[in-house]
């Protein structure tokens, strides 16, 4: 790291981030920053979209230059997290939440699934899936919970309960409100369902462990208004009578995600990203940023007295991290003045409090580093 990396004038030129006069640190949980030139070149085509005098927005979904982008979209993403022949990647609607739904509705088949609860989503989607299981659909079942620690740590999964013969295994690897993170796929039989809504993307995964991955783009991909569900072959097709067609993965796999109109600019816009992450080197490279990030805030929260982050060492999150402050009364003081430094949305989330700073791939290395010198300079101030 340069020792002028505070100064965000002069932030690297290639550093497309931080070019833009305007644009701040943003360190939103969600919908969060996009990388500024995604932005520029989506501005770019926005009224001329490839010479044709029309936006992307304003065109069919089924002509061939949408479709261009879409099978350009999925190919990209394929090659970007290694994701193998036999799962389907598809470009949904209705947010991660609507994949609490669609999860039991399309898996549960009579019999009983198992979740783990970590924090705020994964509780989430267990309350959701317990509705179906009340209707007669299966059986709901939570494996453990983090409550104990008050969603600060993960239960050792030596304590789980978990079924014999379970459906699925539910899980949320970053809970986003709370910070927390599970590196390690969970070694259990059944089909591993994780919501990775807030970590897609950020580090190398292999998707093989997995039975499916969703994820909402708001945080990692770009807008919101859409969600990436990567599901193996063999849990297509196996949706009770009562899902709807929208939301049954095997008509949507069938339909390539066009049983109706899909979030065509989403789409679009997560297309970009997906060529700007290729352009970072992949996920590999970004991974190593965001780990670098991650040390950088974690290490200064670790350093002082002043600031906590109460997450168990090995689950600390690598793009939420809340933090609080040792004397409450001053979390106002502390967000008016990161605010009036051009430090964007650092509030905690209401169910946690404090403080939290998103650090998504598309946050530089130079925001957490400017953070970083603000808190510092804060303690200074008011320690
Ligand atoms: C944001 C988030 C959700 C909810 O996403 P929506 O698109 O608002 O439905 C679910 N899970 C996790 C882990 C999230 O971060």
């Amino acid at each position: 790291m340069s020792d002028n990396t505070s100064n965000r004038s002069a932030a690297n030129n290639s550093d497309h981030t931080t070019t833009h006069p305007h644009r701040v640190p943003n360190f939103s949980a969600g919908p969060a920053t996009i990388p500024t030139q995604v932005l520029a070149r989506a501005q770019n085509e926005m009224l001329d979209w490839q010479g044709r005098g029309v936006s992307v927005m304003e065109v069919s979904h089924r002509s061939k230059e949408y479709l261009a982008i879409v099978e350009k979209a999925e190919s990209k993403l394929r090659a970007l997290m290694d994701i193998p022949d036999n799962y389907k990647v598809l470009f949904l609607q209705g947010g991660a939440s609507l994949q609490f739904s669609a999860i039991p509705l399309n898996l549960l088949q009579g019999g009983q699934a198992d979740y783990l609860t970590t924090g705020t989503w994964s509780k989430k989607a267990l309350k959701e899936a317990s509705r179906y299981a009340k209707l007669g659909l299966g059986a709901v079942h939570e494996v453990a919970s983090a409550k104990d620690s008050n969603f600060t740590d993960v239960p050792s999964s030596s304590t789980w309960h978990v079924s014999d013969d379970a459906a699925y295994f539910h899980y949320c690897v970053n809970e986003t409100i709370h910070g927390v993170q599970i590196f390690e796929p969970p070694q259990v039989d059944a089909p591993l369902i994780a919501d990775m809504s807030s970590c897609i993307l950020s580090q190398p995964i292999d998707v093989s462990k997995f039975g499916m991955i969703y994820a909402g783009a708001q945080k990692n991909i770009g807008p919101a208004g859409l969600v990436i569900v990567i599901i193996r072959d063999d849990l297509l097709n196996q949706a009770s009578d009562w899902c709807p067609l929208l939301m049954n993965y095997g008509h949507q796999a069938e339909k390539e995600s066009m049983s109706n109109t899909p979030a065509t600019y989403s789409w679009y816009l997560a297309g970009l990203v997906f060529d700007w992450l290729e352009e970072q080197g992949g996920v590999e490279a970004i991974g190593k940023i965001n780990q670098q990030k991650a040390d950088l805030l974690y290490n200064a929260i670790d350093n002082s007295a002043f600031y906590h982050n109460a997450v168990a060492k090995p689950y600390r999150s690598i793009m939420n991290v809340p933090f609080t402050l040792a004397d409450s009364s001053l979390d106002k003081v502390f967000l008016a003045e990161s605010e009036q430094a051009g430090l964007l949305s650092l509030k905690g989330h209401r169910e946690v409090g404090g403080m939290r700073a998103s650090i998504y791939n598309a946050v530089p290395l130079e925001w957490v580093q400017q953070l970083v010198d603000f808190m510092q300079a804060f303690e200074k101030k008011y320690a």
